[in-house]
């Protein structure tokens, strides 16, 4: 039955990830460029610039699921980096003149594209790469939304998507092709739309699959979004968790419990707490961190990306106030039928982590879902006490059974 629950794309995941990596690790020989680029950013026009994006994020969580974080850390901290700094910053920071990390290092970027709708910290990091590789940095700024985003700043950030198109053309030495562009563009809803088919399938109880299945295949929406391959992996994997639910296979046996998962996964403790919940029949069906990369799709006209993408990359989970955010929990605890709410305050990630108690709060008041707060940070394992968490699981599992019962 354990190999029945087995999610068959996953091999396939592994074979794109790793021809994506050798490609933009030959790139060079090949005559391609490099650009690294913050995971909000917009990839499509790089795409569309035949650009390899490359993200030092992703290679961040890579370097978590691979246990090297605390190294890498420690090495950013001997270099005069405070701990205090999110760990993916660190641990790329050092990875650089080290050629560390799972892959031995990324390859050389020939320009590096930031965009702020994430955070601030990405800023000085991408400052302090640019002048490491002594290469271009764009910078994308993309105003923080409180209650409503002003025709203004709208206007603002749709400028500032066309002087982004000016960079790409001075790097590539080349005019954009806007039929390409176009193409690109609509690709790239397509495969969003694609990725929040595959979560929704979650809304079936019991799910054919759980938060931590979605951290692993968030990859490719991420890296290659605009691309044909992102479309024909996404379609397969939708409908393998059809099939599971045709089938009655659920990915958690004997599901008994809900749950949301809040922030960024902990990545080098995925198959630990996967484990730990659903030895519990509790199930983590959704969470915000994934469908970020869909969840403004909405926001996007296919017929005119560069402008409406501008205004859909500006409204991300977090560039949003926490009255917005309780809104998207909001639907999320209703469309999931989550019981509960799982919340990871990520030392790493201030953006995410701030205002956090506050959402408990709410959240408990407008819908009595318990919650429960997990210290920890997604790449750095020192901030990760297993006893402690363990203890706080069961205990938190406990009040949802009696709840529940
Ligand atoms: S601070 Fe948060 S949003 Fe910014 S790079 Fe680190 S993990 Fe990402």
């Amino acid at each position: 039955m354990k190999d029945a629950r087995k999610i068959k794309a996953v091999k396939r995941m592994k074979q794109i990830m790793t021809e994506y990596y050798i490609d933009a690790k030959t790139a060079k020989q090949n005559g391609k460029k490099v650009a690294w680029i913050t995971s909000g950013g917009p990839v499509e026009p790089l795409i569309a610039m035949d650009v390899i994006p490359v993200y030092p994020e992703n290679h961040g969580a890579m370097i978590g699921a691979s246990k090297m974080g605390v190294d890498l850390c420690e090495k950013a901290e001997a270099m005069g980096y405070a701990r205090d700094l999110c760990s993916y910053a660190r641990s790329d920071i050092a990875c650089a003149p080290l050629n560390g990390g799972p892959i031995g290092g990324l390859p050389a970027p020939d320009f590096l594209v930031c965009c702020n709708n994430i955070c601030g910290t990405v800023l000085k990091w991408y400052e302090v790469q640019a002048r490491y590789f002594k290469v271009p940095l764009f910078i994308l700024d993309t105003p923080f939304i409180h209650t409503e985003f002003s025709v203004e700043a709208k206007n603002y950030v749709r400028r500032q998507m066309l002087e982004y198109i000016t960079f790409l053309e001075e790097q590539c030495g080349k005019k954009m092709d806007m039929d390409r562009m176009d193409q690109v563009g609509r690709l790239a809803v397509q495969g969003q739309r694609l990725w929040q088919e595959v979560l929704d399938t979650t809304m079936h109880s019991p799910a054919p699959m759980t938060a931590f299945d979605a951290f692993f295949h968030l990859a490719l929406i991420v890296t290659l979004r605009g691309t044909q391959t992102v479309i024909d992996y996404y379609t397969e994997l939708r409908d393998e968790m059809r099939q599971r639910i045709a089938d009655g296979i659920g990915m958690v046996p004997d599901e008994k419990y809900r749950l949301l998962w809040d922030n960024l996964p902990v990545w080098y403790k995925t198959k630990w707490l996967s484990d730990k919940f659903a030895t519990h029949g509790a199930c983590l069906v959704a969470d915000t961190y994934t469908s970020a990369w869909s969840g403004v799709v909405h926001l996007i006209d296919e017929n005119n990306f560069i402008e409406s993408a501008a205004i859909a990359y500006s409204s991300v989970y977090i560039n949003i106030s926490i009255d917005m955010m309780l809104d998207t929990l909001r639907k999320m605890i209703t469309k999931y039928k989550a019981d509960g709410l799982v919340i990871h305050s990520n030392r790493s990630c201030k953006p995410y982590s701030l205002g956090q108690y506050d959402l408990q709060r709410m959240v408990m008041k407008e819908f009595g879902v318990p919650s429960l707060i997990i210290e920890a940070d997604m790449v750095d394992e020192r901030n990760f006490s297993e006893s402690q968490i363990e203890t706080r699981i069961d205990a938190f599992m406990e009040t949802l059974a009696q709840k529940k019962n």
